[in-house]
């Protein structure tokens, strides 16, 4: 482990400082050989890190946390959290390190964060690695995510580390540098309510809203001023994962953001045929985290914060639930107002039409939807289609063309805005086949196929010639789609 002082690398470490109970110093475990094996170029200008330094082997060594400027201070995080609803108290980083914070173009801090880093004292039997086809398909997901405008951790880069590791076969292993708002959880609170501190709670609460929401300090109630401000930011996030079709996976409170970002790309996937029962995950037996059960578990998720937060809420543990009630009341309001308007702009109908005029249509319409398995991002795009007067391709995606004929005309009757439609209903969505094709090449050295489905994904509204493989829907031959947790 060397030190190193570049000077256009500034990390403090404000939160290993002021949260020495939730931090465990920790430095990343050595690569044998670090091999860059993709960088995210405009994401590094904006944190103003010159990509030309990022790719020498000095730049790789900061990427992997193997060399660092000398004020650095990388540790990993303790948090508690509920997965598949059953409560851990001790998660934490297990293969994961925060290296500290930058600073991004807008003015606001960033967490720079290394995962498959190598064992910490969280781990428990876990090897502390990750591989390449994981790593890389977290990449992929999350710029996916940025590029269609939802909130997001990003992914700087990718580094092959050199090591073998053992998962079901030995795979090549590698380290994903990750930027966020921050990697403070509903976790996060869980592990500090349950110390019984309330100090720290407290001083967990402050700097969340010091980082996130800055404004409801002013509130007269801060602290319910963040639930709210956490369960508003999170009916908005899970209510555009609906509209975009995206199954998280993985909704345990450890992988649910105070930001209000989306956190840990596993188990996820984009949906094709419409499906609401939808699972992905080879661990969601039950389907606890099936497309259609992501507001339900967003808002139980909310309840475990809101319990978490209960000590500052009010001093009269009574008045406090009142409080806490209230708040997560407001979580179904929210979602069904984001979902709504986002279904309004899906279908190209002014914000200001009436939703007694919009609500049937757009409830027949899904129902059409689910009826057909129509492919649900290429449906909504030819839809743009169908409001310019060629309704054919829409047409032939559903099973009942009469119904869609009748609807069509209603619809029409309420001049739908096509320009806008192609502006929310992407062209180019990380589909499962791309993706798997994309990390099959990967792990076996070639990158190719990755660059090409990241220049589509890139863009995913702006429709190319080229591209045409990569907006449809997987072949019959690619089958029931199903990801692996954790690997
Ligand atoms: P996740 O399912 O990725 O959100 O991880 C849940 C918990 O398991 C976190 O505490 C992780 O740090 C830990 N974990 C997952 N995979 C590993 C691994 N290979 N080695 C050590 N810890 C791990
Ligand atoms: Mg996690």
């Amino acid at each position: 482990m060397s030190d190193i002082a570049h000077s256009t690398v500034t990390l403090d470490g404000h939160f290993a400082r002021e949260f020495k109970e939730m931090a465990i110093p920790w430095r990343a475990e050595e690569a044998p050989d670090p091999d860059l094996l993709v960088l995210n170029e405009p994401l590094a200008a904006e944190l103003s890190l010159d990509p030309a330094f990022l790719r020498s082997p000095e730049g790789l060594l900061l990427l992997i946390g193997n060399a660092l400027p000398a004020e650095a201070s990388p540790v990993a995080q303790a948090y508690a959290g509920h997965q598949f609803g059953w409560y851990a108290s001790r998660l934490g980083d297990g293969r994961a390190l925060l290296l500290g914070e930058i600073r991004h173009a807008d003015g606001q801090l960033r967490d720079l964060h290394l995962k498959g880093s190598g064992r910490t004292p969280f781990a428990r039997n876990g090897d502390g690695q990750a591989v390449v086809g994981p790593m890389l398909r977290e990449f992929i997901v999350s710029e996916s995510m940025h590029a269609l405008n939802i909130p997001t951790t990003r992914s700087l880069a990718v580094v092959a580390t050199g090591r073998s590791v053992q998962r079901e076969t030995l795979l090549p292993g590698a380290i994903l540098t990750r930027v966020a708002s921050s990697h403070l959880r509903v976790g996060s609170f869980q592990y500090a309510g349950s110390t019984g501190d309330t100090g720290l709670l407290r001083r967990l609460a402050d700097y969340a809203l010091d980082r996130h929401y800055p404004t409801a300090v002013e509130a007269e109630n801060r602290y319910l001023a963040l639930l709210q401000g956490v369960i508003s930011a999170q009916a908005a996030l899970v209510a555009q994962w609906m509209l975009v079709g995206f199954v998280h996976g993985v909704m345990n409170t450890d992988n649910m953001t105070i930001s209000g970002e989306t956190l840990d790309y596993g188990p996820c996937a984009f949906m094709e045929g419409f499906d609401p029962a939808v699972v992905y995950s080879s661990i969601d037996e039950t389907g606890r985290y099936a497309y259609r059960n992501q507001p339900l578990v967003a808002e139980w998720n909310l309840a475990r914060l809101a319990e978490s937060l209960l000590p500052l809420l009010h001093d009269d543990q009574e008045q406090a639930v009142d409080l806490a009630v209230e708040a997560l009341g407001e979580f179904r309001r929210q979602y069904s107002g984001t979902w709504s308007a986002g279904m309004k702009a899906k279908l190209g109908l002014h914000e200001g039409l009436d939703d007694e005029v919009t609500s049937p249509l757009v409830d027949e319409l899904v129902a059409l939807l689910q009826e057909s398995r129509a492919d649900y991002t290429s449906f909504f795009r030819h839809l743009g289609k169908a409001a310019r007067g060629q309704a054919e391709t829409a047409r032939s995606q559903v099973s009942d063309p009469a119904a869609f004929d009748d609807w069509v005309a209603r619809w029409r009757a309420l001049a739908p805005d096509a320009d806008s439609m192609d502006g929310v209903n992407p062209v180019y969505i990380p589909r499962n086949h791309l993706v798997e094709e994309a990390l099959t090449a990967a792990t076996a050295g070639n990158t190719g196929p990755l660059k090409q489905l990241m220049d589509a994904v890139a863009s995913p509204f702006d429709e190319r010639p080229g591209l045409e493989r990569y907006a449809a829907p997987a072949p019959d031959s690619f089958g029931p789609y199903r990801t692996f947790c954790g690997t």
